[in-house]
């Protein structure tokens, strides 16, 4: 993602957050959200399948992180609508079409067609994110000092 700062880490070792809200900031929220996401590699291409589950827990004020939550679960059924609406109308665009490699096409159409929701997804990214791969994972702050602070405590460069 463009407008956030990524701290990447091996996937086995575990980490530490600052003890402050990933939101909005401030000091010793006293909770955290759980946050998870799915490993993708080049069989999430491939087979359109996901790996397995990666969670950690994020500090987050109550309210901030119940927002957060839901912020993200929106972000998530908005993909899924964007996606559907773009093969759908890829489908539509070409159901006349007798060529060949009409799927490739049709997947041409459908990426095309959801590029500005993906656009405006990264440039308007969310305090928290997670971008699992098979051995890594990169840890996504909007808030550049958050991040710091974040691999600092890790031990990592950012
Ligand atoms: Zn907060």
């Amino acid at each position: 993602m463009a407008m956030c700062h990524s701290v990447t880490r091996r996937k086995a070792t575990s980490c530490v957050f600052p003890d402050r809200c990933v939101v909005c900031g401030r000091e010793h929220p006293g909770n955290a959200v759980r946050v998870s996401s799915k490993a993708t590699g080049w069989y999430t291409i491939v087979f359109w399948m996901a790996g397995s589950k990666f969670t950690v827990d994020v500090p987050a004020c109550q309210v901030c992180g119940r927002a957060f939550l839901r912020q993200r679960r929106l972000r998530m059924v908005a993909t899924w609508a964007a996606t559907l609406v773009g093969v759908l109308l890829a489908l539509r665009v070409l159901r006349h079409y007798e060529g060949s490699g009409k799927s490739w096409l049709a997947m041409g159409l459908a990426l095309l067609a959801i590029s500005p929701w993906f656009l405006w997804q990264m440039f308007s990214a969310p305090a928290f994110d997670l971008t699992v791969g098979d051995k890594k994972v990169d840890y996504e702050f909007r808030d550049q000092v958050y991040a710091s602070e974040f691999a600092e405590l890790n031990g990592e460069a950012q």
